[in-house]
């Protein structure tokens, strides 16, 4: 087969995305190769389809158990043999994909680094290892955000196997990493491949400083907007992420939370919840989510500031994985950057983590289009604006801000500096809080000058000037306030600051649902979206009846193609795109009954149609009698659609019909009793008669043809 033709079988998807066919070829051709695409992207393909062509298994090297699982549960739902290998399996487990594998049962055996440095060992010379595939490739860098020493003896594959091909794969576009991985992978000449970073159906927004009621509100926005669909909350701390989840359960949603805090039972019963879509939405910190393959997720939101931009680029990335509408909504504050800055004083490689934080930050205070600034980062050049950021969708109202600037840095430095951001915010507005007075600082010239901005205004100025650079924060000294030189010029007049207008949120969001197409369209549902709604919930009950993720039956992109498309055959049903063979087989009769129940039809498909369903069955390896209790048709009737099949010139091999054997002797009785053979026929070979016949005229019509 060609890797085309398995896209289409395994995957049921037409074309390949970009890059998918050059990288496959290359390693068919026993080349090493480096991939660099975004998270969504469809790495996957990339070594799984060189794996399913090339004699014996493909390795692929994956550091997350959840990962693993999850793409091997996926590889089985298509119909290819996969297994995994780690920790999570108990020894027995584990021992008999080891069987299996060296009986040449398995196509793909997915391992973790640890494991596989062990195992290597044990493998002779001529073990029949197709490729190798080092997933998540960047933890083997030490320039990465996420360096995981294990992966450096990654490097000993190639010693072992050195004439084998080594695909090394990541999302992250870091480029110090990137040279970092093929050095110490020691890629022969490998074939490189960057892929576009922009996700261009993810909306990005930032709101800063939103105080937790405005969160709350635009975070219950979200989960509204998508009833059935799920999102993930980020947020910095284990505290932070249940207090998070208690909130939005308070609010009558359902989320659970998911952190390195929990034990792996708890972890692993949260995963699943969150995969069937039992619950909305998890509240995560940074360890979650790099095994998730979830395809309908549409939202993810930064409860604050990520740390890198490496980082907060992987994780909106797992939003909209099916190419469908998603939203990345970031919130920061002040308070964000100060508890980062402490995290990365603590790592002990506070340049690599502050310069990066530094990025972060440029990013968040954007007043340019925000995806052109990541894809600067990522080193993509774009001559366009993106159209789907706050930003682009809102630009920024500027004013002349040197007056409310003056303000506040003479209140700074009336204080002699010891007042942080909330402090000097009190002072401007006339605050008489308790260490307010016992300072002495409603004393002072400025004290109550600016009483005319509430807390909020204040708030999303004071950050602004933080932002430019009019004060810095003392870290080594309670993090106070204190005016820069740049400040002082500002002070004196000599230097002019604009700021960008504060917009109270719920403006904020009129304005936004006026462009809001989905909003509008959620209160009266067009056809498409009811069908699609149905699809969802025949999804459901697939999914709990065969026991297996809502998302490894169809994904949301699938599911939209049949409501789009609305296949009322099975030959139709082929046609969808992620409608491979074996889904089709297995799922696609209970999805096509109802998209022709919602357009009126009788269950039953029309004759020319069911004799196709027969020919599809037949070719994805089924024999009669399963297709005839799959399709609750006799044997008879489907040993009719074959003759026809055949008569067609649609089956043109017989074996797994009937035997060479059972032709003869349904040829000779024939011969025997020419009137009335079908009588002394006996009752095995009698529903097989029509077959033989068939194939009788078929010999005899080709034998003609070639004759003449
Ligand atoms: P990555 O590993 O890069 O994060 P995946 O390999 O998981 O991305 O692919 C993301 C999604 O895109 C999956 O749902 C996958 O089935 C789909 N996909 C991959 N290649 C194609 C293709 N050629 N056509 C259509 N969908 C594809
Ligand atoms: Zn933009």
């Amino acid at each position: 087969m060609t890797p085309k033709e398995i896209l289409k079988k395994f995957y049921g998807y037409d074309d390949f995305r970009p890059g998918q066919q050059e990288i496959i070829s290359s390693v068919m051709q026993g080349r090493d190769s480096l991939v660099l695409m975004p998270t969504g992207g469809g790495k996957s393909l990339c070594f799984q389809i060189p794996a399913i062509a090339m004699p014996g298994f493909a390795v692929v090297v994956s550091p997350l158990i959840a990962l693993m699982d999850d793409q091997t549960a996926a590889l089985q739902a298509n119909g290819i043999p996969a297994a995994a290998i780690h920790s999570g399996h108990n020894e027995l487990e584990n021992k008999n994909v080891m069987d299996n594998l060296f009986a040449g049962k398995i196509k793909l055996l997915y391992i973790s680094p640890e494991r596989l440095m062990l195992e290597i060992e044990h493998w002779p010379d001529n073990t029949p290892v197709s490729m190798f595939a080092i997933d998540e490739a960047h933890c083997i860098s030490q320039w990465g955000h996420d360096f995981r020493p294990v992966y450096t003896e990654l490097a000993r594959i190639k010693q072992k196997f050195p004439g084998t091909p080594v695909m090394a794969l990541t999302a992250t576009a870091d480029r110090l990493c990137r040279s970092d991985i093929s050095a110490c992978l020691k890629l022969h000449n490998p074939f490189v491949w960057t892929g576009s970073f922009d996700r261009p159906n993810i909306s990005l927004q930032v709101v800063s400083n939103p105080g937790m009621q405005n969160k709350m509100r635009m975070i219950s926005n979200l989960i509204r907007r998508h009833p059935n669909d799920s999102g993930v909350i980020y947020c910095l701390s284990r505290k932070s992420a249940e207090d998070m989840a208690a909130r939005i359960n308070a609010l009558g949603f359902k989320a659970v939370c998911y952190h390195a805090g929990m034990g792996s039972f708890e972890r692993a019963a949260a995963q699943r919840a969150f995969i069937n879509g039992d619950v909305q939405v998890v509240c995560a910190t940074i360890a979650f989510g790099m095994g998730i393959d979830k395809s309908n997720i549409r939202y993810v939101v930064h409860n604050n500031l990520p740390s890198n931009i490496e980082s907060y680029y992987q994780e909106i990335g797992r939003a909209g994985r099916d190419g469908l509408p998603a939203h990345a909504l970031m919130f920061y504050s002040m308070a964000d950057m100060i508890t980062l800055r402490n995290f990365a004083e603590e790592s002990g490689r506070s340049n690599v983590s502050n310069e990066k934080l530094e990025q972060m930050l440029k990013f968040a205070r954007a007043g340019v289009c925000r995806r052109r600034i990541l894809l600067s980062y990522f080193s993509e050049q774009t001559d366009h604006d993106c159209g789907n950021c706050d930003i682009c969708l809102d630009p920024p109202h500027r004013f002349d801000g040197t007056t409310l600037a003056q303000m506040a840095l003479s209140a700074s430095i009336r204080v002699n500096g010891k007042a942080g951001i909330y402090m000097l915010n009190d002072i401007l507005r006339g605050s008489m809080k308790a260490d307010i007075r016992r300072n002495g600082f409603d004393r002072i010239k400025t004290f109550g000058a600016g009483r005319d901005l509430n807390v909020s205004q204040w708030n999303h100025y004071l950050s602004q000037m933080v932002q430019l650079g009019l004060f810095e924060i003392a870290y080594d000294d309670s993090n106070h306030l204190r005016p820069t030189p740049f400040g002082m010029d500002v002070v004196y007049g000599r230097a002019k600051i604009e700021l960008a207008r504060y917009i109270p949120e719920k403006l904020n969001e009129g304005r936004k649902s006026k462009n809001n197409r989905d909003s509008a369209a959620q209160k009266i549902p067009d056809p498409e979206t009811q069908l699609l709604e149905q699809l969802k919930k025949i999804r459901t009950a697939v999914s709990q009846q065969e026991g297996i993720a809502p998302y490894l039956v169809f994904s949301d992109a699938t599911l939209l193609d049949m409501a789009r498309k609305r296949p009322k055959t099975v030959e139709d049903m082929a046609g969808i795109s992620g409608v491979g063979e074996r889904k089709l087989v297995r799922f696609g009769n209970r999805f096509i009954t109802a998209i022709r129940k919602f357009e009126g039809l009788t269950a039953t498909m029309p004759q020319g149609s069911s004799v196709k369903h027969t020919l599809i069955l037949h070719n994805s390896g089924i024999p009669v009698p399963e297709i005839a209790r799959e399709r609750g048709l006799t044997e008879n009737t489907v040993y009719g659609h074959m003759a026809k099949l055949i008569n067609e010139d649609l089956i043109t091999q017989f074996g797994t019909l009937l035997s060479r054997r059972q032709y003869e002797d349904i040829l000779r009785i024939r011969s025997e009793h020419p009137e009335d053979y079908s009588d002394f026929m006996p009752e095995n070979l009698r529903p097989l008669i029509p077959v033989a016949m068939a194939i009788l005229d078929y010999q005899q019509r080709h034998s003609t043809t070639k004759a003449t």
